[in-house]
């Protein structure tokens, strides 16, 4: 009977002490995941954070081949964010990405956010979280001054336009213009030289990086206004809010003391 008793206690005592670990086991991931650092966290024990940014457009994200800098209104937003969450704008290190490369860089872990012409989307927030909207873009068409092309309902059949892979372009362009054919290149600077060398028709993607193209070869202009909206968000790795939150909150500092409407005031001009 004691004997039983004991073996009874024990046994219960063995259960409870089974659960216990197993809960200790629950607990302790959550623990674990509760003192791990936060991307917003590692950023500041790093004290760097790495941004994703475009090396070949013009007025957002472009490297300068005398002084080696990367330069544009996407650098210089980057710049801001450094200094809100580290303290010194300093404390940014570039990495090129192209619309293809970005969200891959981001989930491989080679950059912390991207800030890179990108169009918040509902099918890219499947993959990515996204800050607040930080600039309002919209789809249009480069052409050859004088190009019988005026807009999208001159991309026939037979007419061929160039877009970039990745880009949210290349997905609206074959839904505006279906009898158009599309050819895609790997960033804008194949895509523009294919323009320029007589390989497409019109080259499509926002405004804001084809009046960069147009400002660099006055032999081209847009035409047709813009037909999509692309508001352009920062991304970040999914789930980490507190990295969403710092730099939500980064952009609105930016917007209220005036630094927001300094920035896009030096890059882009009133077309
Ligand atoms: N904003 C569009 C996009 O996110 C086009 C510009 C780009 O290719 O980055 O796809």
């Amino acid at each position: 009977m004691f004997k039983s008793k004991t073996s009874k206690i024990a046994g219960i005592l063995l259960l409870s002490a089974s659960m216990l670990l197993s809960a200790c086991g629950k607990g302790g991931e959550k623990e674990t995941a509760g003192t791990a650092k936060n991307a917003l966290e590692q950023i500041k024990a790093k004290d760097k954070i790495v941004i994703g940014v475009k090396y070949d457009t013009r007025l957002f994200g472009l490297k300068n081949p005398a002084s080696g800098e990367v330069e544009g209104f996407d650098i210089d937003i980057s710049k801001e964010l450094a200094k809100d969450i580290l303290g010194d704008e300093k404390k940014v290190e570039f990495k090129e990405v192209t619309s293809k490369t970005r969200i891959p860089m981001l989930n491989n872990g080679d950059i912390d956010a991207i800030v890179a012409t990108m169009t918040i989307s509902e099918e890219r927030k499947k993959e990515v979280d996204f800050s607040d909207v930080y600039f309002e873009a919209g789809q249009s068409l480069l052409v050859k001054k004088g190009s019988l092309i005026k807009g999208l309902k001159d991309l026939k059949k037979g007419t061929k336009v160039l877009a970039v892979k990745g880009s949210t372009s290349a997905i609206n362009i074959r839904e505006k213009a279906p009898d158009a054919t599309v050819l895609e290149f790997e960033n804008y600077t194949e895509a523009f030289t294919a323009l320029k060398s007589g390989q497409g028709d019109a080259l499509t993607t926002d405004d804001s990086i084809l009046y960069g193209m147009a400002d660099q070869d006055s032999n081209y202009e847009l035409v047709g206004g813009t037909f999509t909206e692309e508001p352009y968000g920062i991304a970040v790795k999914k789930g980490n809010k507190e990295l969403v939150d710092a730099i939500n909150s980064a952009l609105k500092k930016m917007k209220d003391n005036g630094k927001y409407d300094e920035i896009h005031k030096k890059w882009i001009k009133s077309h």
